[in-house]
């Protein structure tokens, strides 16, 4: 099932975009363009920097009740041990939702739950407080059923 998030006040800006993308069943972000250059800000998207993207500053903002969930955003980067944290959580998040499209996604990543070591570096890194080594192994349980 695919999602329309509005995007209000600052939906021109690549880290709102990111924002967007990054939420569960989002599949497409479709700006509102009012001229030529709306659409060049826009084409940047493709070429924005990690830091441009970069909207964990949301995390200084969040409800306590966001607490201990993953965001998506990233900020956790980099995993010494390679993973795409972000991306795992998402696939993880839709997987226990129903969506078959991403547990199918899943299998396919260079790297899985499995090769987390433990090092904790993302945890410290969290905006958002996830317990994710702990979530690594609920991930690795519920992919390798
Ligand atoms: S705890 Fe696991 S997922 Fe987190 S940074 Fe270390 S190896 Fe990567």
């Amino acid at each position: 099932m695919q999602r329309l998030l509005p995007l209000a006040g600052s939906y021109r800006s690549i880290n709102a975009i990111q924002y967007a993308l990054d939420k569960p069943g989002v599949l497409r972000v479709l700006p509102g363009i009012r001229n030529v250059e709306d659409v060049k800000h826009l084409l940047g998207f493709f070429d924005a920097a990690e830091e441009e993207r970069d909207y964990s500053a949301l995390g200084s903002y969040a409800p306590t009740e966001m607490a201990g969930t993953c965001v998506y955003c990233n900020h956790c980067q980099p995993c010494p041990a390679g993973l795409n944290v972000g991306l795992m959580n998402k696939y993880y998040d839709l997987a226990k939702a129903g969506d078959t499209m991403a547990a199918d996604h899943y299998p396919n990543m260079e790297l899985h739950a499995d090769s987390c070591i433990q090092c904790g570096h993302c945890e410290s890194r969290f905006p958002f407080h996830v317990k994710q080594m702990a979530r690594m192994e609920e991930i690795n349980s519920f992919f390798n059923r």
